[in-house]
């Protein structure tokens, strides 16, 4: 198995295709936009730079990883700053909170914030829970290609003990939601952890208590920002993948995966040319690779493993102003007044919130390059329902822009900010689904919803046919940049694996452009 095509060049692309070129594997990546990085996309104009996508870099660990292929440490690559306190919150009541990476001196913080011990001691044994949920996903979870809950522990031979220990202290059958309430009686600090959960667009009280390790992920190894914008990270891994030999097709949509005796053969793009593969790599949503891309017996299979419901959808307001807000930290979350009406009417209903949470980004405090002097290049993303047939967001945008700036002047001191903006430009849930090519426009790939099982997504390595392996934010480990970037690795990873033991066992391995030896 030597030649390998990747199929879409997200992170999980491009990080696949990394680890591939950097173990000798012949790679050519074919991305259907004209532009590499998938949802790490970038506006520039009027003196304005927007990242479009991912705007919070957590785990850069797991970018070290990967440039560890080639003895590159990140920081020769990257210009990382950290970012502490993590973001601001500004509630509906009017008072503000940062979120600070250390847990004593934000259990400090909080004690002054709520006038009480309860909060603030929750907040510690909170954050316990979550660093051990953390040190569970990273012994049993992350980097293997896991699509089951047996993928977890078969590896590890006999059961034992430790492990029972373990899957116990994962709470089964408990939300996210319970288990931080459970800790947290400030009903403000429980809506601010609870959000860690949007990190992967599910709502709070229908995704298993597992997720809770994601607060440990973040205050743990910190929130970063690459100078340049995160934008700044498909740049360095497409430049990596250069450096390695890895050829890059852009313009080139594949629409069919080609398949012989159970086996990839190679893919056929638009307009009709052929190209032969050993094995494929699919950074496409992984339900449209097998609805789309392979149909037939496979996508059946596929279909009847379990319900695939699409994560949620955003609206983002790109705001370019004249004169930025100083008492906006780079990272601000402004807090709905509800957040059961909130998460009740994105999951449940497939309605717009009423009165949403909006992520602001303000970067210019920490990279002044992004607008113009004295300027700022306002992010805000407010979470939507996933796509239905019945949303048409050339209609609803306008009416759905207003409530977002209202909320932004009634809860976060913008009372302005129709005044400032001389730049503007909107992402719906539309042009998400249009632009990557993803399930129902979803941003975050898969729910996670399922108390047991939510967290599991499709697995790496595809069980239904021989030399295809799935990366990406709808594929395990899930979504978000640091995920998408070790699902790129694992399936590389998984692909290398089994290559080898093909090899050693002296099977036929096809080496030259699918002609077997
Ligand atoms: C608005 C927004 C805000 C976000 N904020 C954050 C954040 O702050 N922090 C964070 O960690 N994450 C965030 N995310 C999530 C993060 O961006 C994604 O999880 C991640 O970038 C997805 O990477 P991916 O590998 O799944 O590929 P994608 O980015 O989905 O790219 C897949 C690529 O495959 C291509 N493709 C699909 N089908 C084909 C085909 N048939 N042929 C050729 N090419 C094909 C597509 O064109 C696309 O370029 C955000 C996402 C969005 C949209």
């Amino acid at each position: 198995m030597k030649q390998v095509g990747v199929i879409g060049g997200g992170l999980g692309g491009l990080a696949s295709a990394c680890v591939l070129a950097a173990r000798g594997y012949e790679v050519i990546v074919f991305e259907r936009n004209e532009w590499f990085g998938g949802k790490a996309a970038v506006i520039q104009s009027d003196g304005f730079r927007f990242d479009m996508g991912p705007t919070i870099l957590t785990l850069p660990g797991v970018l070290q990883r990967i440039f560890s292929e080639v003895g590159l440490p990140v920081g020769s690559v990257l210009d990382l700053v950290r970012l502490d306190p993590q973001w601001r919150s500004f509630f509906e009541d009017g008072s503000t909170l940062d979120l600070m990476a250390d847990t004593d001196a934000m259990a400090l913080k909080l004690a002054a914030f709520t006038r009480g011990a309860d909060t603030s001691e929750g907040y510690r044994r909170f954050m316990r829970l979550s660093e051990r949920l953390h040190r569970i996903s990273d012994d049993y979870f992350f980097w293997r290609p896991v699509g089951a809950l047996r993928d977890m522990f078969d590896a590890r031979g006999a059961f034992q003990l430790s492990i029972l220990r373990d899957v116990l202290a994962m709470r089964p059958g408990r939300s996210v939601a319970g288990t931080v309430r459970g800790h947290i009686p400030d009903p403000r600090v429980a809506q601010m952890v609870d959000h860690f959960t949007q990190y992967v667009g599910s709502a709070p009280d229908m995704s298993p208590a597992v997720l809770c390790s994601i607060g440990h992920m973040q205050t743990g190894e910190g929130v970063w920002y690459p100078m340049g914008g995160t934008r700044a990270v498909p740049l360095a891994l497409t430049k990596l993948a250069e450096s390695l030999g890895v050829e890059f097709r852009c313009n080139s949509r594949v629409e069919r995966i080609l398949t012989s005796r159970g086996a990839v053969d190679g893919v056929r793009l638009e307009g009709g040319e052929t190209v032969k593969f050993d094995a494929v790599v699919s950074n496409s949503d992984s339900v449209r690779t097998h609805r789309e891309l392979l149909g037939g017996s496979p996508a059946r299979a596929f279909e009847r493993r379990r319900r695939y419901e699409p994560a949620c959808s955003g609206v983002v307001l790109y705001l370019g102003l004249k004169h930025r807000y100083d008492h906006l930290l780079h990272h601000n979350f402004v807090f709905s007044r509800d957040p059961e009406e909130e998460f009740h009417a994105i999951y449940s209903k497939g309605e717009p919130a009423p009165d949403p949470t909006c992520y602001v980004c303000a970067p210019s405090g920490t990279e002044s390059a992004v607008a113009p002097p004295g300027g700022e290049a306002l992010y805000v993303l407010v979470h939507t329902p996933y796509l239905r047939p019945s949303h048409d967001w050339s209609r609803m945008l306008p009416e759905y822009r207003r409530i977002i700036l209202e909320k932004l002047k009634r809860t976060a001191g913008m009372e302005d900010i129709e005044s400032r903006i001389v730049f503007e430009q909107a992402l719906t849930p539309a042009d998400i689904d249009r632009r990557y090519h993803v399930l129902n426009g979803a941003i975050y790939g898969l729910v996670s919803h399922g108390r047991f099982l939510g967290a599991f997504k499709p697995g790496n390595r595809s069980p239904d046919v021989r030399g295809l392996y799935l990366a990406g934010g709808a594929a395990h480990p899930g979504p978000g940049m640091p995920m998408v970037l070790m699902s790129g690795w694992i399936a590389a990873d998984a692909l290398d694996q089994d290559a080898r033991r093909w090899r050693s066992r002296g099977a036929p391995v096809r080496l030259e452009h699918g002609i077997a030896p």
